[in-house]
């Protein structure tokens, strides 16, 4: 039950609310990860896990019950965590969610990083039947409302709903990502990156090094109508990759040509976490999202012959 060595403070807006928010992020001596919204009279433990995911929004991860004490877009701290390698720890918050800073999870490796974490390793999932999830299944889970509107905006835009998320097993025992992104926008069109990740110090420096820094996006003339619905009021320039109307270029400088899939392999192993531990097994992402990642780990567990757990 690897946990952080001392109490870790940060500051920033969340991307969606646009609202300032703290957090702590504390020692804690049981197993788990749990947010605490600390802005609430009633103070309970959130845990960060696949089962307490609610709505995704398809574009950030939120755990407990919308407006009753949730926590959204805990991915890129999930993240961060998993890297250093701390599977316990109690993280305080005074909003519902937690800052975007730079829009990767350099800034919070970095202070993670710093503070150091007690010894252990994270327990492993191992992955014993390939389980795969479509984006036409989460598709399925929405009101008829939210299809309806989802499938204009698909029609519109010309994309396909043709995602998918497999997780299979593999004979070394680590977690191999392999992801593609799929954009009618010319400056992404389609890209793909692989990432493995087996516990060494290489494979954590290979993520901080190539993935780490790796920042969302959205399209700039989309943040009016986002935020009109109360989506992306923290975001700008500073924290997010923003396309221009064409799609042929963006607003700041993209830090590698494949910037934008290298960032889904941050929200992957931010949401993999969830599982409380090391996912070995293969994830193949295609045109993957949250909601797909989510969607996965629930059909992962819920079957016994699935996985395997070794502490
Ligand atoms: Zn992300």
């Amino acid at each position: 039950m690897p946990t952080i060595k001392k109490e870790v403070i940060l500051s920033g807006v969340g991307i969606h609310s646009g609202l300032p928010v703290n957090v702590v992020i504390k020692p804690y001596e049981k197993n788990g990860i749990f947010f605490k919204r600390v802005d609430l009279d009633d103070v309970q433990l959130i845990p960060a896990r696949f089962d307490n995911v609610g709505e995704t929004k398809f574009r950030n991860t939120t755990i407990g019950k919308l407006n009753a004490g949730h926590v959204q877009t805990i991915e890129h701290l999930m993240a961060a965590l998993f890297i250093v390698g701390i599977d316990s720890a109690i993280i305080e918050i005074n909003g519902a969610e937690t800052p975007i800073l730079d829009g990767s999870a350099s800034e919070f490796i970095k202070k993670i990083k710093a503070v150091g974490k007690t010894e252990g390793d994270l327990k492993k999932i191992i992955v014993k039947k390939e389980v795969v999830v479509y984006a036409a299944d989460v598709i399925k889970q929405l009101s008829l409302f939210v299809r309806l509107k989802l499938w204009m905006f698909n029609k519109i835009n010309g994309r396909k709903v043709d995602g998918f998320v497999k997780l299979s097993p593999n004979q070394d025992g680590v977690l191999n990502i392999n992801a593609t992104l799929v954009y009618s926008e010319p400056i992404i069109g389609k890209q793909s990156c692989v990432y493995s990740y087996d516990g060494t110090k290489k494979s954590i420096d290979d993520f901080i090094k190539n993935f780490a820094r790796a920042r969302t996006f959205g399209k700039y003339s989309e943040w009016e109508y986002l935020k009109k619905r109360g989506m992306g009021r923290g975001a700008n320039e500073n924290n997010v990759i923003a396309l221009n109307d064409a799609g042929d270029g963006t607003l700041n400088k993209l830090l590698w040509k494949d910037e934008f899939v290298r960032h889904k392999i941050i929200d992957a192993i931010g949401d993999m976490f969830t599982s409380g531990g090391v996912v070995c097994g293969n994830l193949e992402s295609y045109k993957g999202s949250h909601a797909l990642n989510n969607l996965v780990l629930k059909k992962l567990f819920s079957n016994p012959d699935n996985y395997d757990i070794v502490q």
